[in-house]
Formats: C-alpha cells, sequence, structure tokens
C-alpha cells in the first residue's frame, strides 16, 4: 500500500496584508504531546481554517489570549464543533497497490471524490499480476499461498475470458468489462481521492477506528501521518493509536 500526497490548499501570499502579520510560529505545548515539531511554521491548511473561523468575527487582531496561537484556536474549533472551517482546505491522496474491497468501503465516505482505475481501459493481468494480501495474512506463509494461487486462477480465467470474447468480435474495452466478472476482492487497484480536512476526519473517526476493517484502517494511519505533516492543528484531537469503544 501506497499513500503519496498529491495535492493540498496551498495560502495566497498576500493572505494576510488587509489584517496585518501572518500567524506566529507554533509553540503550543501540545505538539510536544503528539510529538511535532514546536518550531515548525503553521501550516496553510490550519491557518485556512483558523481565517475562516476569524473571518466569522472578524477577530483578527487575536483579542483573545488563549486562543492566539493556532494550535489553541483549531482545539477550541473542534471542541465547539465549528467543522465548517474545516471544510475550506483539502488533501489530495493517490492510493496505490490497495484492495477493491478497501475502495468499496472507503467509497461509502459520500464527502470524498474519486477518480478510479478503470477496470474496462486497464488491463488486469498487466498492471495488477498479483493480488493485495489482506494484513492479517502474512507474505510467505500458507494462507498468502492460497490467496495467490485463488487470483491466479482468477486472472487465467479472466485472460481467457477476454482473449474469448474479443475473438467473437467484443471491443476490449467491452471484453475487459465482461471478464472481470471474475476478478476477486483481492484484486488490487489505484486511485486518486480528495477530501476536506472535515470530510478527512471523519474517515478517521470511522477507520482509523479497532473495529475497522485491518486494511482500510492501515490506510486511514497513512492518511493521519500526512495530516499530522500538513494538519496538525485539525487533527490534534485523533490519538496516534485507532480509536476504540
Ligand atoms: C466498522 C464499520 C462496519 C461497517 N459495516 C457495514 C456493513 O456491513 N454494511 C454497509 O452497508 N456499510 C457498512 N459500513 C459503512 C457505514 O455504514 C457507512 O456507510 C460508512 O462508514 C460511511 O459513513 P457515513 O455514511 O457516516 O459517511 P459520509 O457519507 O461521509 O457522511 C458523513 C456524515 O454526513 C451525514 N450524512 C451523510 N449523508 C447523510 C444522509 N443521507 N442523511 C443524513 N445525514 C447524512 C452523517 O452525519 C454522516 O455521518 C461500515 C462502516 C464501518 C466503519
Amino acid at each position: 500500500m501506497k499513500v503519496t500526497v498529491v495535492a493540498s490548499t496551498r495560502i495566497s501570499e498576500d493572505r494576510w496584508d488587509d489584517q496585518g502579520s501572518a500567524f506566529p510560529v507554533q509553540t503550543s505545548p501540545e505538539f510536544d504531546v503528539l510529538g511535532d515539531d514546536p518550531s515548525r511554521p503553521v501550516t496553510d491548511a490550519d491557518e485556512l481554517a483558523e481565517f475562516a473561523g476569524r473571518a466569522c468575527y472578524k477577530s483578527w487582531s487575536k483579542p483573545n489570549p488563549a486562543t492566539a496561537a493556532n494550535s489553541d484556536y483549531m482545539r477550541h474549533i473542534l471542541r465547539q464543533g465549528h467543522f465548517s472551517v474545516l471544510e475550506h482546505a483539502s488533501v489530495t491522496f493517490y492510493v496505490e497497490g490497495v484492495s477493491r474491497a478497501l475502495l468499496l468501503e472507503l467509497e461509502r465516505h459520500r464527502f470524498l471524490s474519486f477518480s478510479v482505475e478503470s477496470q474496462r481501459y486497464v488491463d488486469t493481468e498487466k498492471h495488477h499480476p498479483e493480488p493485495v494480501l489482506p494484513p492479517a495474512i502474512a507474505a510467505g506463509s500458507s494462507a498468502a499461498g492460497l490467496v495467490r494461487d485463488a487470483y491466479a486462477f482468477a486472472l487465467n480465467d479472466y485472460r481467457i475470458l477476454v482473449q474469448h470474447l474479443g475473438g467473437q468480435g467484443l471491443k476490449r474495452k467491452e471484453a475487459r468489462e465482461a471478464a472481470r466478472a471474475v476478478l476477486p476482492n483481492a484484486t488490487p487497484v489505484d486511485f486518486l481521492v480528495t477530501g476536506n480536512l472535515r470530510a478527512w476526519r471523519d474517515v478517521l473517526g470511522k477507520r482509523w477506528h479497532e473495529a475497522a476493517d485491518a486494511e482500510i484502517r492501515e490506510l486511514a494511519g497513512l492518511i493521519l501521518g500526512h495530516l499530522r505533516a500538513l494538519a496538525p492543528g485539525a487533527v490534534q484531537d485523533v490519538p496516534r493509536t485507532p480509536f476504540a469503544y
């Protein structure tokens, strides 16, 4: 599984021209607790959320010292449930080498946007010769052998079907769309997915959770790691280990 940040919201250089100064360097002790670098400047995603919150009250001068630092302001926002300010910044990930089973679960989160590799246009046999092993199945184990054998069997049938249907005059796209009927849940898929910070927090609440499927929990952990770098203030209340009941 590979999760790459492809894009994230950046703030315009002249963001504070009307208001005076940029935000100060992050100094909240909470970031020590979370293992973040306290000297790291406030990220654009967190800054944008604070900008959005301050725009509501025109509190540009940061009159309350308790929320003058960005992490403190963000903590206040999270406690208040003023979540709409988290909708302005978004992060796009390119996710590679996860199973179709995982994609089905992730797509249930209706505020995420997807661009998914097409099984009609892309030759599965060529691009995904190996299955995705569930985290519970160790590579090299006999269980992994079973999954690999089943996948190889399915790919073989897939190839036969594509050839057979192509021989009957179907276009390649049409042959693949029919032949994919034999591909299993373990078939890999690559996709681009975008969510705003509020949407990602919602995903983390459900999938960075001990009740979640192990593979999607692994994905959630990788996404959380990226968000800790891109928007530490917005995920400061998310635990380092998965949520528990
Ligand atoms: C451990 C686990 C097991 C699951 N098992 C199953 C299963 O067996 N079968 C199955 O089908 N699904 C299952 N799901 C998927 C689950 O039911 C949700 O579809 C998925 O978690 C996305 O959640 P959501 O709908 O809250 O998210 P989103 O679609 O991202 O919505 C986010 C939030 O927006 C609000 N919202 C969105 N749409 C509406 C609406 N139409 N009306 C009112 N409020 C709305 C809600 O507050 C919602 O929580 C499982 C999920 C988890 C985490």
